[in-house]
């Protein structure tokens, strides 16, 4: 049976630069793949481009990456640098993952000096403990996912430690150009996406034996073991 994986980001750019890939490889190996950003990130604007604008050019960007991996893209409308942290965005973004029926989520780690970042992560938890929960009554059924991890980040890196590496050798070439959809991965708002990301992919494929890889961190709260035995 096919499966979803689900990437929750706060911003578009960070769901497909830092969870892309594994969302190509998901797709590649057979799944499905849904994008979710809590804001369109139009408060990155540079410059030379007004903040509505830019708005809507990271919108197309989605559109175009997300055709290009095979994947659906959603963006809810909260404001960039403004994503609240409340229940009721806990529970818009439970209904995401209830509706698609998520099987495992990839998210920002926490240890992020973005506020937009750390509320993701915080809404993340939220709404997946909201989504199984079967007597909260919304419009779709209750739905457990089962696993989660942490993607990563530049901007997410205190005590980031990836203990998951996934070879995306296969999706390399693709997830490239995906990336490529947005304005800001060549560096146009300052930071060298393209180089970083590339780089890294490179680097943890290094590391773990293949040619290119995405580093992940699994949820230290899944780390329990229950044995009756150890060997
Ligand atoms: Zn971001």
């Amino acid at each position: 049976m096919s499966t979803t994986i689900m990437a929750i980001a706060a911003h578009p750019g960070d769901a497909v630069f830092t969870m892309g890939a594994a969302v190509a490889q998901h797709i590649h190996n057979g799944g499905k793949g849904v994008f979710l950003a809590l804001t369109a990130g139009e408060k990155g604007s540079p410059a030379s481009i007004p903040v509505n604008r830019y708005g809507e050019l990271q919108r197309e960007a989605s559109e175009k990456a997300a055709k290009l991996l095979g994947a659906e893209f959603e963006i809810l409308t909260y404001p960039d640098a403004e994503i609240p942290l409340h229940d009721r965005a806990a529970q818009a973004v439970s209904d995401v993952i209830r509706q698609h029926r998520a099987d495992v989520v990839v998210t920002h780690w926490s240890g992020s000096w973005h506020k937009d970042h750390q509320n993701c992560h915080l809404l993340v938890r939220d709404a997946i403990f909201y989504a199984g929960l079967a007597t909260m009554n919304r419009k779709q059924p209750p739905h457990s996912v089962r696993k989660l991890f942490f993607a990563d980040n530049w901007e997410d890196a205190d005590n980031f430690k990836p203990d998951t590496y996934l070879d995306i050798t296969a999706v390399f070439e693709k997830w490239m150009q995906a990336c490529d959809a947005y304005p800001m991965w060549r560096g146009l708002t300052g930071f060298r996406y393209n180089d970083y990301y590339s780089s890294l992919a490179v680097m943890r494929g290094c590391l773990s034996g293949f040619r290119h890889a995405a580093a992940l961190m699994s949820n230290p709260a899944e780390h329990l073991s229950r044995v009756s035995a150890l060997l």
